[in-house]
């Protein structure tokens, strides 16, 4: 295992550095790091890996002293001061740390997650623990195509529900001319506490999220009429969807923007729109490789000859070599798919050359095949 950084250091904060500091610094890094910022980004996923780990420890009182006190070895299971932590053995390995980050943002329903075949909405905001620009959740949605679209590349339309501010209100969702007011309920904390009588524990205290404001902390007095006081309308929206050349069944393509509205004045999030490749009745794909099979007539395999084969540019002339055995592949350079970041560069056709034996003869042909086979010597029955 690489030499683990210090955990101050990853969280950029001082030693001294008091609760508030450590919070900020970490969701900062979190937000930058944050898998679904950085796609495909192994590094990203380690930093927020890392910083995930630092701030469990960090944030917490009893675990903070034992890495003041001992370090990284306060959680080694094999070392005395893990031992003697109590904390040894403490699981980073298995700790989800989109949970931490989702504790800090509220949720984060859009993210991730696997290929949906429509698109779903999301669940709603965060949990109003910041007031910072976030982006908007992600989308997702899908469309087919031909084999033959996904080689060439092609632009599809795509019809979404498409969520904005409302403009009457500007996103407060009250009625022109009037504004929302602080929540009397909570004062604008958007959470009460309810204290209840238990006849076993007395007194209990709980905190829960304000049923008049919905944890908002402000509510409206009069709706205004167009968004119905949510703030958002949505409507149908064509999108254009470029689908480049080379793409493969299962891959999505990125529409910036095109997700829902941002949060605080951040920026939208993006729409996926996987691609659902339709199978084709001749050619097989692998990669960039295209993969057919085709009959080929005894005779022609035996003289050899032109034979005009089917690929994706069209029918192209293949000269059969006389003698040609049945399973024989051929390739066809060029003419399979292209690469998707560079069209210009593209896969080969393999074809698989089959004799074709005929089922049902005419006469002429009968007398043909019995001619020859006399002249290979054998001996049979005259049709
Ligand atoms: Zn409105
Ligand atoms: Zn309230």
């Amino acid at each position: 295992m690489a030499q683990k950084r210090d955990y101050y250091e990853v969280l950029g904060v001082d030693k001294n550095a008091d609760d508030a500091t450590i919070k900020k610094a970490y969701r900062q890094l979190a937000k930058k790091y944050h898998p679904d910022a950085n796609p495909g980004d192994k590094e990203a996923e380690e930093k927020f890996k890392e910083a995930g780990e630092a701030y469990a420890v960090l944030s917490d009182p009893k675990k903070r002293a034992a890495y003041d006190q001992y370090g990284h070895a306060a959680f080694d299971p094999n070392s005395a001061a893990g031992q003697a932590s109590g904390f040894g053995g403490f699981d980073f390995g298995g700790m989800d740390f989109t949970d931490i980050f989702s504790d800090l943002f509220g949720s984060f329903g859009g993210f991730g997650g696997g290929g949906g075949r429509s698109y779903y909405s999301s669940s709603g905001f965060g949990g109003g623990y910041s007031n910072a620009p976030q982006k908007g959740q992600s989308l997702r949605a899908a469309i087919r195509i031909t084999f033959e679209e996904a080689i060439t590349g092609c632009e599809k339309e795509l019809e979404i529900n498409y969520k904005d501010t409302c403009k009457s209100c500007g996103g407060s969702g009250a009625k022109a001319g009037t504004s929302p007011v602080t929540c009397e309920r909570c004062k604008g904390r958007g959470k009460i506490t309810v204290t209840q009588n238990s006849p076993f524990f007395g007194q209990m205290q709980t905190v829960t999220t304000c049923p008049d404001c919905q944890g908002k902390g402000k509510v409206i007095k009069e709706k205004c009429p167009d968004c119905r006081g949510t703030g958002y309308i949505t409507t149908k929206k064509r999108f254009k969807v470029n689908v480049p050349a080379g793409i493969d069944n299962g891959q999505a393509v990125r529409l910036a923007g095109a997700g829902e509205p941002g949060i605080n004045g951040g920026p939208r999030g993006d729409l996926l729109v996987e691609i659902t490749v339709s199978p084709h009745p001749i050619f097989k794909r692998q990669g960039t490789s295209i993969f057919s099979t085709v009959p080929v007539s005894f005779a022609k395999m035996a003289l050899g000859g032109p034979l005009r084969i089917k690929t994706v540019d069209g029918m192209v002339e293949y000269q059969i070599k006389p003698g040609t055995a049945t399973d024989t592949k051929v390739r066809l350079r060029g003419k399979g798919v292209p690469m998707l970041n560079n069209k210009n560069v593209r896969g080969d056709h393999y074809v698989t050359l089959v004799v074709h034996v005929p089922e049902n003869l005419n006469r002429e042909q009968k007398k043909a095949l019995t001619a020859y086979a006399k002249a290979c010597g054998e001996n049979p029955e005259e049709p």
